[in-house]
Protein backbone atom coordinates (compact mmCIF):
# COMPACT_ATOMS: atom_id res chain seq x y z
CA UNK A 1 0.00 0.00 0.00
CA UNK A 2 1.35 3.26 -1.27
CA UNK A 3 1.19 6.36 1.90
CA UNK A 4 -1.50 8.35 0.11
CA UNK A 5 -3.95 5.28 0.88
CA UNK A 6 -2.40 4.41 4.14
CA UNK A 7 -3.43 8.71 5.15
CA UNK A 8 -6.55 7.74 4.04
CA UNK A 9 -7.25 4.69 6.14
CA UNK A 10 -5.66 6.72 8.89
CA UNK A 11 -8.13 9.53 7.91
CA UNK A 12 -11.09 7.10 7.89
CA UNK A 13 -10.56 4.84 10.93
CA UNK A 14 -9.87 8.53 12.51
CA UNK A 15 -12.32 11.06 11.39
CA UNK A 16 -14.84 7.68 9.82
CA UNK A 17 -15.10 10.54 6.53
CA UNK A 18 -13.18 10.83 3.37
CA UNK A 19 -13.28 12.81 0.38
CA UNK A 20 -14.70 11.87 -2.64
CA UNK A 21 -11.13 11.39 -4.37
CA UNK A 22 -9.69 8.98 -1.47
CA UNK A 23 -13.33 7.10 -1.18
CA UNK A 24 -12.45 6.84 -5.25
CA UNK A 25 -8.62 5.58 -4.72
CA UNK A 26 -9.49 2.83 -1.53
CA UNK A 27 -12.16 1.64 -3.97
CA UNK A 28 -9.63 1.26 -7.29
CA UNK A 29 -7.02 -0.65 -4.84
CA UNK A 30 -9.06 -3.53 -3.76
CA UNK A 31 -6.19 -5.86 -3.44
CA UNK A 32 -6.20 -8.70 -0.64
CA UNK A 33 -3.72 -6.71 1.68
CA UNK A 34 -6.45 -3.41 1.44
CA UNK A 35 -9.55 -5.78 2.36
CA UNK A 36 -7.75 -8.05 4.80
CA UNK A 37 -6.90 -4.93 6.96
CA UNK A 38 -10.18 -2.95 6.76
CA UNK A 39 -11.87 -6.05 7.52
CA UNK A 40 -9.98 -6.85 10.44
CA UNK A 41 -9.95 -2.66 11.65
CA UNK A 42 -13.72 -2.70 10.68
CA UNK A 43 -14.76 -6.05 12.48
CA UNK A 44 -12.93 -4.57 15.45
CA UNK A 45 -15.35 -1.78 15.71
CA UNK A 46 -18.73 -4.00 15.07
CA UNK A 47 -16.90 -5.87 18.27
CA UNK A 48 -16.36 -2.86 20.43
CA UNK A 49 -20.14 -1.70 19.61
CA UNK A 50 -21.91 -5.00 19.25
CA UNK A 51 -19.90 -7.72 20.99
CA UNK A 52 -20.07 -10.81 19.34
CA UNK A 53 -23.80 -10.60 18.61
CA UNK A 54 -25.46 -11.06 15.38
CA UNK A 55 -29.00 -9.50 14.96
CA UNK A 56 -31.77 -11.79 12.74
CA UNK A 57 -34.89 -10.15 10.53
CA UNK A 58 -37.04 -12.43 10.30
CA UNK A 59 -38.10 -11.33 6.54
CA UNK A 60 -41.56 -11.71 5.04
CA UNK A 61 -41.27 -10.96 1.54
CA UNK A 62 -45.58 -10.45 0.99
CA UNK A 63 -46.37 -9.94 -2.21
CA UNK A 64 -44.00 -9.83 -5.94
CA UNK A 65 -46.37 -7.60 -7.84
CA UNK A 66 -44.98 -4.71 -8.55
CA UNK A 67 -45.78 -1.71 -10.45
CA UNK A 68 -42.50 -0.72 -11.71
CA UNK A 69 -40.41 -1.90 -13.86
CA UNK A 70 -37.03 -1.56 -12.80
CA UNK A 71 -34.34 -2.73 -15.50
CA UNK A 72 -32.28 -4.99 -12.94
CA UNK A 73 -35.26 -6.93 -11.02
CA UNK A 74 -36.51 -10.04 -12.11
CA UNK A 75 -39.89 -9.35 -10.09
CA UNK A 76 -40.46 -5.67 -12.90
CA UNK A 77 -44.03 -5.53 -14.44
CA UNK A 78 -42.82 -6.38 -17.45
CA UNK A 79 -41.68 -9.85 -16.22
CA UNK A 80 -44.71 -11.88 -17.79
CA UNK A 81 -43.10 -15.30 -17.25
CA UNK A 82 -43.11 -14.97 -13.37
CA UNK A 83 -46.47 -16.62 -11.17
CA UNK A 84 -47.23 -13.80 -8.85
CA UNK A 85 -49.06 -14.16 -5.52
CA UNK A 86 -49.93 -12.36 -2.26
CA UNK A 87 -50.26 -13.20 1.43
CA UNK A 88 -53.27 -12.08 3.24
CA UNK A 89 -53.23 -10.54 6.34
CA UNK A 90 -53.95 -13.84 8.06
CA UNK A 91 -50.73 -15.58 6.29
CA UNK A 92 -48.30 -12.84 7.37
CA UNK A 93 -49.17 -13.14 10.71
CA UNK A 94 -49.03 -16.89 10.54
CA UNK A 95 -45.40 -15.94 9.48
CA UNK A 96 -44.66 -13.95 12.77
CA UNK A 97 -46.00 -16.52 14.64
CA UNK A 98 -44.00 -19.06 13.34
CA UNK A 99 -41.01 -16.33 14.06
CA UNK A 100 -41.76 -15.37 17.12
CA UNK A 101 -41.55 -19.19 18.59
CA UNK A 102 -38.01 -19.44 16.60
CA UNK A 103 -36.63 -15.95 18.33
CA UNK A 104 -37.46 -13.31 15.90
CA UNK A 105 -37.99 -10.42 17.28
CA UNK A 106 -37.91 -7.99 14.09
CA UNK A 107 -39.86 -8.60 11.37
CA UNK A 108 -39.57 -7.18 7.95
CA UNK A 109 -42.02 -6.84 5.53
CA UNK A 110 -40.89 -6.53 2.02
CA UNK A 111 -43.15 -6.59 -1.22
CA UNK A 112 -42.97 -4.83 -4.89
CA UNK A 113 -44.74 -1.98 -5.04
CA UNK A 114 -47.96 -3.22 -5.13
CA UNK A 115 -51.44 -1.32 -4.72
CA UNK A 116 -53.37 -4.25 -3.54
CA UNK A 117 -51.91 -3.30 0.31
CA UNK A 118 -53.34 0.33 0.23
CA UNK A 119 -53.23 2.41 3.25
CA UNK A 120 -56.37 1.03 5.13
CA UNK A 121 -55.25 -2.80 4.38
CA UNK A 122 -51.42 -2.44 5.68
CA UNK A 123 -52.34 -0.05 8.25
CA UNK A 124 -54.72 -2.98 9.43
CA UNK A 125 -52.01 -5.21 9.02
CA UNK A 126 -49.30 -3.39 10.99
CA UNK A 127 -51.16 -2.39 13.72
CA UNK A 128 -52.11 -6.26 14.58
CA UNK A 129 -49.14 -7.24 14.41
CA UNK A 130 -48.52 -4.70 16.86
CA UNK A 131 -50.74 -5.79 19.14
CA UNK A 132 -49.95 -9.48 19.12
CA UNK A 133 -46.07 -8.48 19.30
CA UNK A 134 -45.85 -5.51 21.28
CA UNK A 135 -42.17 -6.79 22.19
CA UNK A 136 -40.97 -6.71 18.50
CA UNK A 137 -39.39 -3.94 15.94
CA UNK A 138 -41.41 -3.48 12.56
CA UNK A 139 -39.57 -2.76 9.64
CA UNK A 140 -41.04 -2.12 6.46
CA UNK A 141 -39.90 -2.36 2.81
CA UNK A 142 -42.88 -1.20 0.79
CA UNK A 143 -40.95 1.24 -2.12
CA UNK A 144 -42.31 4.69 -2.40
CA UNK A 145 -45.47 6.20 -0.79
CA UNK A 146 -47.20 9.26 0.27
CA UNK A 147 -45.98 10.80 3.01
CA UNK A 148 -49.26 10.75 5.12
CA UNK A 149 -49.16 6.89 3.93
CA UNK A 150 -45.44 6.69 5.92
CA UNK A 151 -47.06 8.98 9.08
CA UNK A 152 -50.40 6.46 9.52
CA UNK A 153 -48.08 3.27 9.43
CA UNK A 154 -45.94 4.75 11.62
CA UNK A 155 -48.60 5.96 13.65
CA UNK A 156 -49.91 2.01 12.97
CA UNK A 157 -47.10 0.63 15.17
CA UNK A 158 -44.42 0.47 12.50
CA UNK A 159 -40.15 1.53 13.39
CA UNK A 160 -38.50 1.51 10.82
CA UNK A 161 -38.41 1.71 6.98
CA UNK A 162 -35.98 0.56 4.53
CA UNK A 163 -35.69 1.96 1.38
CA UNK A 164 -32.42 1.85 -0.58
CA UNK A 165 -31.56 4.97 -2.60
CA UNK A 166 -30.62 3.00 -5.22
CA UNK A 167 -27.60 5.03 -6.33
CA UNK A 168 -27.17 8.37 -5.20
CA UNK A 169 -26.48 9.64 -8.74
CA UNK A 170 -29.46 10.91 -10.76
CA UNK A 171 -27.65 10.21 -14.10
CA UNK A 172 -27.16 6.65 -13.13
CA UNK A 173 -30.87 6.21 -11.79
CA UNK A 174 -31.83 7.24 -15.09
CA UNK A 175 -29.81 4.36 -16.74
CA UNK A 176 -31.64 1.58 -14.14
CA UNK A 177 -34.86 2.80 -14.46
CA UNK A 178 -37.44 3.61 -17.15
CA UNK A 179 -38.39 7.23 -17.17
CA UNK A 180 -41.70 6.98 -15.76
CA UNK A 181 -39.58 6.52 -12.11
CA UNK A 182 -37.59 9.59 -10.46
CA UNK A 183 -34.33 9.68 -8.57
CA UNK A 184 -35.93 12.71 -6.45
CA UNK A 185 -38.87 11.21 -5.53
CA UNK A 186 -36.65 8.31 -4.15
CA UNK A 187 -34.21 10.82 -2.15
CA UNK A 188 -37.84 12.83 -0.83
CA UNK A 189 -39.11 9.59 0.17
CA UNK A 190 -36.15 9.17 2.86
CA UNK A 191 -36.02 12.41 4.32
CA UNK A 192 -39.35 11.85 4.72
CA UNK A 193 -39.45 8.75 6.23
CA UNK A 194 -36.42 10.06 8.99
CA UNK A 195 -38.56 13.31 9.83
CA UNK A 196 -41.39 11.28 10.75
CA UNK A 197 -39.37 9.29 13.21
CA UNK A 198 -38.39 5.72 11.37
CA UNK A 199 -35.14 4.73 11.90
CA UNK A 200 -34.23 4.34 8.04
CA UNK A 201 -32.44 2.56 5.97
CA UNK A 202 -31.20 3.65 2.69
CA UNK A 203 -28.65 1.15 0.83
CA UNK A 204 -27.37 0.04 -2.93
CA UNK A 205 -26.56 -2.70 -5.28
CA UNK A 206 -22.89 -2.96 -5.66
CA UNK A 207 -21.52 -3.52 -9.14
CA UNK A 208 -24.89 -2.51 -10.81
CA UNK A 209 -24.76 -1.77 -14.58
CA UNK A 210 -22.95 1.73 -15.43
CA UNK A 211 -22.03 1.79 -11.67
CA UNK A 212 -18.50 3.50 -11.87
CA UNK A 213 -16.30 3.82 -8.87
CA UNK A 214 -17.19 7.84 -8.41
CA UNK A 215 -20.81 6.56 -8.52
CA UNK A 216 -19.94 4.21 -5.35
CA UNK A 217 -17.89 7.16 -3.91
CA UNK A 218 -21.19 9.35 -4.25
CA UNK A 219 -23.22 6.99 -2.48
CA UNK A 220 -20.78 6.45 0.64
CA UNK A 221 -21.13 10.84 0.67
CA UNK A 222 -24.52 10.75 0.83
CA UNK A 223 -24.62 8.06 3.61
CA UNK A 224 -22.23 10.35 5.33
CA UNK A 225 -24.44 12.63 4.81
CA UNK A 226 -27.77 10.97 5.78
CA UNK A 227 -26.83 9.19 8.45
CA UNK A 228 -29.22 6.66 8.19
CA UNK A 229 -29.35 3.87 11.19
CA UNK A 230 -29.07 1.16 8.71
CA UNK A 231 -27.55 0.57 5.19
CA UNK A 232 -28.49 -2.43 2.91
CA UNK A 233 -25.65 -3.26 0.43
CA UNK A 234 -25.67 -6.52 -1.58
CA UNK A 235 -23.93 -7.57 -5.01
CA UNK A 236 -26.05 -6.69 -8.15
CA UNK A 237 -26.97 -10.11 -9.09
CA UNK A 238 -28.46 -10.55 -13.13
CA UNK A 239 -31.97 -12.22 -13.44
CA UNK A 240 -32.43 -13.74 -16.27
CA UNK A 241 -35.69 -12.14 -17.34
CA UNK A 242 -34.67 -8.63 -17.09
CA UNK A 243 -32.96 -6.24 -19.92
CA UNK A 244 -29.91 -6.47 -18.36
CA UNK A 245 -29.72 -9.94 -18.26
CA UNK A 246 -26.41 -10.24 -19.82
CA UNK A 247 -24.83 -7.90 -17.43
CA UNK A 248 -22.31 -9.24 -14.63
CA UNK A 249 -22.43 -9.66 -11.24
CA UNK A 250 -20.94 -7.61 -8.47
CA UNK A 251 -18.14 -9.28 -6.89
CA UNK A 252 -17.64 -10.51 -3.43
CA UNK A 253 -14.59 -8.32 -2.87
CA UNK A 254 -16.04 -5.09 -3.92
CA UNK A 255 -19.12 -5.59 -1.31
CA UNK A 256 -16.51 -6.56 1.33
CA UNK A 257 -14.53 -4.00 1.24
CA UNK A 258 -17.76 -1.53 1.26
CA UNK A 259 -18.94 -3.14 4.10
CA UNK A 260 -15.74 -2.61 5.79
CA UNK A 261 -15.68 0.60 4.54
CA UNK A 262 -19.36 1.21 6.02
CA UNK A 263 -18.66 0.07 9.46
CA UNK A 264 -15.67 2.31 9.76
CA UNK A 265 -17.47 5.43 8.52
CA UNK A 266 -20.45 4.51 10.81
CA UNK A 267 -19.46 2.85 13.78
CA UNK A 268 -23.33 1.97 15.26
CA UNK A 269 -24.73 1.27 11.80
CA UNK A 270 -26.68 -1.67 11.41
CA UNK A 271 -25.60 -3.48 8.40
CA UNK A 272 -26.72 -6.74 7.00
CA UNK A 273 -25.01 -9.42 4.98
CA UNK A 274 -27.68 -9.65 2.54
CA UNK A 275 -28.72 -12.70 0.72
CA UNK A 276 -27.28 -11.54 -2.48
CA UNK A 277 -23.86 -11.62 -0.54
CA UNK A 278 -24.77 -15.59 0.34
CA UNK A 279 -25.86 -16.22 -3.23
CA UNK A 280 -23.04 -14.92 -4.79
CA UNK A 281 -20.85 -16.88 -2.58
CA UNK A 282 -21.21 -20.16 0.12
CA UNK A 283 -19.80 -18.36 2.83
CA UNK A 284 -20.97 -15.15 1.99
CA UNK A 285 -22.50 -13.88 4.86
CA UNK A 286 -19.59 -15.50 7.29
CA UNK A 287 -17.25 -13.20 5.54
CA UNK A 288 -19.69 -10.06 5.08
CA UNK A 289 -19.54 -10.23 9.17
CA UNK A 290 -16.16 -11.10 9.13
CA UNK A 291 -15.98 -7.48 7.43
CA UNK A 292 -18.09 -5.60 9.70
CA UNK A 293 -21.74 -6.46 8.95
CA UNK A 294 -23.93 -7.44 12.23
CA UNK A 295 -27.52 -8.62 10.51
CA UNK A 296 -28.61 -11.18 9.19
CA UNK A 297 -32.08 -11.67 7.16
CA UNK A 298 -33.24 -15.45 7.52
CA UNK A 299 -36.16 -15.83 5.51
CA UNK A 300 -39.66 -16.45 6.82
CA UNK A 301 -42.06 -15.95 4.41
CA UNK A 302 -43.96 -19.64 3.01
CA UNK A 303 -41.45 -21.96 1.35
CA UNK A 304 -43.68 -22.33 -1.28
CA UNK A 305 -43.28 -18.41 -2.40
CA UNK A 306 -39.79 -18.16 -1.72
CA UNK A 307 -38.60 -19.37 -5.00
CA UNK A 308 -41.57 -16.54 -6.42
CA UNK A 309 -40.21 -13.66 -4.76
CA UNK A 310 -36.96 -14.02 -7.43
CA UNK A 311 -35.28 -10.74 -7.84
CA UNK A 312 -32.35 -12.07 -9.12
CA UNK A 313 -31.04 -15.69 -10.46
CA UNK A 314 -30.18 -18.38 -7.94
CA UNK A 315 -31.54 -17.04 -5.53
CA UNK A 316 -30.58 -19.11 -1.92
CA UNK A 317 -33.31 -20.71 -0.24
CA UNK A 318 -31.07 -23.26 1.50
CA UNK A 319 -31.64 -24.56 4.84
CA UNK A 320 -29.87 -22.13 6.54
CA UNK A 321 -31.59 -19.51 4.63
CA UNK A 322 -34.98 -20.04 5.38
CA UNK A 323 -36.07 -19.80 9.12
CA UNK A 324 -36.41 -22.97 10.16
CA UNK A 325 -32.94 -23.61 9.06
CA UNK A 326 -31.57 -20.90 12.03
CA UNK A 327 -30.14 -23.64 14.59
CA UNK A 328 -27.68 -24.11 11.66
CA UNK A 329 -27.46 -20.67 11.00
CA UNK A 330 -26.61 -20.19 14.63
CA UNK A 331 -23.38 -23.05 14.24
CA UNK A 332 -22.46 -21.12 10.96
CA UNK A 333 -22.06 -18.33 13.14
CA UNK A 334 -20.30 -19.94 16.23
CA UNK A 335 -17.46 -20.96 14.11
CA UNK A 336 -16.69 -17.21 13.28
CA UNK A 337 -16.94 -16.66 16.84
CA UNK A 338 -21.01 -15.05 16.54
CA UNK A 339 -24.12 -15.44 18.75
CA UNK A 340 -27.51 -14.91 17.39
CA UNK A 341 -29.23 -13.11 19.93
CA UNK A 342 -32.92 -13.16 20.45
CA UNK A 343 -33.06 -8.84 20.61
CA UNK A 344 -35.08 -6.72 18.84
CA UNK A 345 -31.97 -5.38 17.76
CA UNK A 346 -32.82 -1.02 17.63
CA UNK A 347 -30.27 1.49 16.48
CA UNK A 348 -28.35 1.39 19.69
CA UNK A 349 -29.20 5.56 19.98
CA UNK A 350 -32.78 4.67 20.59
N1 LIG B 1 -40.38 -2.39 -3.51
C1 LIG B 1 -39.48 -2.11 -2.45
C2 LIG B 1 -38.48 -1.06 -2.85
O1 LIG B 1 -38.55 -0.57 -3.95
O2 LIG B 1 -37.68 -0.68 -2.03
C3 LIG B 1 -38.79 -3.33 -1.87
C4 LIG B 1 -38.53 -4.47 -2.79
S1 LIG B 1 -37.13 -4.22 -3.86
C5 LIG B 1 -37.23 -5.64 -4.87
C6 LIG B 1 -35.78 -4.54 -2.73
C7 LIG B 1 -34.37 -4.34 -3.26
O3 LIG B 1 -33.98 -5.44 -4.04
C8 LIG B 1 -34.14 -3.17 -4.17
O4 LIG B 1 -33.99 -2.00 -3.42
C9 LIG B 1 -32.88 -3.57 -4.94
O5 LIG B 1 -31.73 -2.91 -4.47
C10 LIG B 1 -32.78 -5.09 -4.69
N2 LIG B 1 -32.68 -5.81 -5.96
C11 LIG B 1 -33.58 -5.85 -6.96
N3 LIG B 1 -33.10 -6.54 -8.02
C12 LIG B 1 -31.86 -6.95 -7.68
C13 LIG B 1 -30.84 -7.67 -8.36
N4 LIG B 1 -31.00 -8.09 -9.60
N5 LIG B 1 -29.69 -7.93 -7.69
C14 LIG B 1 -29.52 -7.50 -6.43
N6 LIG B 1 -30.43 -6.79 -5.75
C15 LIG B 1 -31.60 -6.51 -6.36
Amino acid sequence: MNTTLKTSIDKLIGHKLLSKEEFVALLNENSEELRTFLAREAFAVKQQHFSNQIYIRGLIEFSNYCKNDCYYCGIRCSNRTLSRYRLSKEQILSCCHQGYHLGFRTFVLQGGEDAYYDDTYMTDIVSTIRQQFPDCAITLSLGERTKESYEQLFKAGANRYLLRHETADAIHYKKLHPPGMSHENRMSCLRELKAIGYQTGCGFMVGSPYQTKEHLAQDLLYIQDFKPEMVGIGPYVSHKDTPFKNEKNGTLEDTLLLLSILRLMHPMLLLPATTALGTISPEGRELGILAGANVIMPNLSPSENRNQYSLYDNKICTDEEAAEGLHNLKLRMQSIGQDIVIDRGDAPHI
